[in-house]
């Protein structure tokens, strides 16, 4: 989601914007309509990821741990299979 700030001068306000409109937002504090493209900072916040499927988990694992596995890091990733076979 973009983050705008509020045209209006005397607000400045900084937000999150959440909605679905493509061109304007309501600033939360002086409800004036924002132009959502010419008021963006730029900046996005990330979504908050949904959870990693197993598969997921021991992929990472493993391309993390590729160049320095050991044998503890192998009983660290039976360990990681055994906790992940739920799913
Ligand atoms: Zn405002």
């Amino acid at each position: 989601m973009p983050e705008i700030k509020c045209s209006n001068k005397n607000c400045n306000r900084l937000w999150w914007y959440k909605g679905k409109a493509p061109f304007y937002a309501t600033c939360p504090a002086c409800l004036r309509k924002v132009n959502i493209s010419k008021n963006r900072t730029g900046r996005q916040q990330l979504e908050p990821k949904p959870p990693e499927t197993r598969e997921e988990t021991i992929n990472r694992i493993l391309a993390r741990d590729t160049q320095k596995t050991t044998e503890s890091e192998c009983e660290r990733l039976k360990k990681i299979e055994e906790s992940t076979k739920g799913f």
